[in-house]
């Protein structure tokens, strides 16, 4: 199976920060069939890192998207803008959920704004502290996946990828253990299952995020169900994530 290491760069870098940054990670990062490299500045950076990388070595990734595809919006950018420029977009992740009140409409809406526009979504699922605190976390990540991929029609689903990111991980000092991960996969494949049959579910790739690194991202990869990694501080330091996709190769490749 395929791999995906995607690193989001959040709100750090400025333009010539990004391109500085995307022409270091260029001068080491492998070009693997096996791995998807997906890196994702800010808006601002897209444009011109688009200009400089090389296509076949990483992909470009936004980090958000307005649903609708033009109109009186102030200060959105929308799916239709980003095609062509943008192969993925990060969409409902914990921060957007959180600091800017996103709700399971927005994410569905954003969703489709991307399928539409041929642009990959990546998919953001994850409980809190709390919900996982209360047992709830088999039921939120159902939940999402359920209302995420409502209207996604089964012959657009091989575009989409679904990133499990437990809140509580996020940014934190560890990761999940592997077997919540693990488990949680499970429960999200089971819900793809439900919505697309047996051969969507275990097609789709579906990422792990949370505070992984060099370190423990190896291991992580390896856990059964896992395609990839969503990465965020760690793929702001060059020799973290390059090593990232290059232990993503070598898993692909063993599981050949
Ligand atoms: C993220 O925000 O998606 C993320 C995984 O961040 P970090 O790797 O820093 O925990």
């Amino acid at each position: 199976m395929k791999k995906y290491i995607i690193g989001n760069w959040k709100m750090n870098l400025n333009v010539h920060e990004s391109s500085l940054f995307a022409a270091k990670l260029a001068q080491s990062l492998p070009i693997k069939r096996g791995v998807e490299t997906v890196i994702c500045p800010s808006f601002l950076s897209l444009q011109p890192v688009s200009l400089q990388i090389n296509h076949r070595q990483m992909k470009l990734g936004a980090q958000n998207c307005y649903w609708r595809d033009e109109g009186a919006f102030t200060g959105e950018i929308s799916a239709a803008q980003l095609r062509g420029l943008a192969q993925y977009v990060i969409v409902g992740h914990s921060e957007r959920r959180d600091v800017f009140n996103e709700d399971d409409r927005d994410i569905r809406f954003k969703v489709q704004a991307a399928l539409r526009n041929y642009i990959r979504p990546i998919l953001c699922v994850g409980e809190t502290e709390m919900e996982r605190n209360d047992g709830d976390t088999e039921h939120v990540l159902c939940d999402q996946v359920a209302s995420g991929l409502m209207n996604v029609g089964s012959d657009q689903l091989d575009q989409v990828l679904i990133a499990y990111e437990p809140v509580w991980a996020i940014g934190s000092s560890a990761p999940a253990s592997n077997d919540d991960i693990a488990a949680a996969v499970k429960v999200v494949r089971t819900q793809v299952e439900h919505m697309f049959g047996k051969t969507a579910s275990e097609t789709v790739p579906i990422l792990y995020g949370g505070s992984s690194n060099l370190e423990n991202g190896r291991e992580i990869l390896s856990i059964t169900g896992v395609d990839g990694l969503l990465v965020g501080r760690a793929s702001l330091i060059a020799p973290e994530f390059v090593g990232l996709v290059n232990a993503a190769a070598e898993i692909s490749r063993e599981e050949k």
